[in-house]
């Protein structure tokens, strides 16, 4: 029997399952080998197999990539060695004099590329905020080749209107990237809401066990997927093989993870608005949230991020954070055990404080990475700690 043929009208979750299966022949693994070589045996000069060398292609590799483009409904996938590789080479794709508008409530490691690597090469760039589509269209110029937008945010999870960007890119003849790192293809698709490529960096939700750094282009054209995939081949920022084997592995829980990693973060954000020591909870399932019906239309599910913000400021985020037991104050996001941060001092330490004051981050705000562990072990833990604050 050959390998269940995979299709788009499959759900995510058989195309997940079934990701990297051979062909149902007797011997054939259930499970896809590793493949560690450097190098396959040549044919003949000139003429060669499907593999010469690791870096161009590697069996382990490709497997993962073709499972992440089925999964995003993408024409092809290159994976790179963390996600800020995979989003320098989508930035590569900009020549100077090119013009990028990007979302003004992006991942710091975005504006860092931006700001520090393609300013100077001469690529210039407009920061949006993305909530209000006419202000997109204003920043537009005839130079604009391209709109990056990343959905819910960092650390304030607004949502912005993928479809609706998207068209603004396309009338203006710029391409529509979308950071989907927060949201996975379980829970978002932008190809389908018309985007041309999808970064993600896979180092959080789509590997889900917090021990690989990787990112992932997804492109919805072959024209598009050409250019990312030489950037990718001839930079050589490739994911190595055990790399893609364990995201591969990690894959084939996914749409499982996504359900509790949103269902854990429904219930601690509905519990969360209650507490006497925390003012605003920012989730996009909260009913109240500014873009609850846009996420409700657009997202299969609210994500498993959420913010809050502690009263009492910079001293009692510090008593909050090391008073917890179950919540590990680190780095990162988006796997099984629950993280949390404090954006003021790490993923927005180098934004001035007025800035940061201005954008909502506060220095009593606080992220959380909801694993997935019993509800009510969490909530036991957060509300020991909000006691002590
Ligand atoms: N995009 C988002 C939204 C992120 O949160 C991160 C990292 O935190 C990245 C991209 C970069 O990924 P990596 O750390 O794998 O380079």
């Amino acid at each position: 029997m050959p390998a269940v043929p995979l299709a788009m009208t499959h759900r995510i979750e058989t195309l997940a399952a079934h990701a990297g299966c051979g062909d149902r022949v007797s011997g054939q693994p259930i499970a896809p080998p590793l493949s560690l070589s450097t190098s396959f045996v040549l044919g003949e000069p000139g003429k060669h197999g499907a593999y010469a060398y690791s870096r161009l292609g590697n069996p382990s590799r490709d497997g993962l990539e073709a499972t992440l483009a089925s999964l995003e409904g993408g024409e092809s996938a290159a994976a790179f060695a963390s996600g800020c590789a995979a989003m320098h080479a989508v930035l590569e794709l900009l020549a100077p004099g090119d013009h990028l508008v990007a979302c003004a409530d992006v991942y710091g490691g975005t504006y860092r590329l931006v700001e520090r690597f393609l300013k100077p090469r001469g690529v210039e760039a407009t920061w949006v905020d993305m909530g209000e589509s006419h202000d997109v269209d204003q920043a537009m110029r005839q130079t604009t080749k391209m709109v990056w937008i990343e959905t819910p945010t960092n650390p304030l999870l607004r949502v912005f209107d993928i479809r609706t960007l998207a068209d603004i890119a396309h009338a203006h003849r710029a391409i529509c990237v979308v950071d989907g790192t927060f949201t996975t293809p379980v829970l978002q698709r932008p190809l389908a809401l018309g985007a041309d490529l999808v970064v993600h960096s896979m180092s959080k939700y789509l590997n889900g066990h917090s021990d690989v750094v990787g990112g992932v282009v997804v492109s919805a054209s072959e024209e598009l997927a050409e250019h990312v995939r030489f950037i990718q081949r001839a930079g050589g920022a490739v994911l190595s093989p055990f790399d893609a084997y364990l995201v591969a592995r990690g894959l084939k829980t996914l749409p499982l993870r996504m359900a509790r990693h949103c269902d854990n973060a429904c219930a601690l954000a509905d519990w969360l608005v209650d507490q006497r020591r925390v003012g605003t909870v920012h989730y996009p399932g909260l009913p109240d949230h500014a873009d609850h019906a846009l996420a409700s239309r657009q997202m299969e599910g609210f994500g498993g991020m959420v913010s809050f913000e502690v009263e009492g400021g910079l001293d009692a985020a510090r008593a909050l954070l090391t008073g917890l037991q179950l919540f590990s104050f680190a780095e990162s996001l988006g796997g099984i055990e629950s993280l949390i941060g404090h954006p003021a001092t790490m993923s927005h330490a180098s934004v001035p404080a007025s800035d940061r004051q201005a954008r909502g981050i506060g220095d009593g705000l606080i992220r959380v990475s909801v694993g997935l562990e019993h509800i009510e072990d969490l909530v036991a833990d957060l509300s020991r700690a909000l006691e002590a604050v």
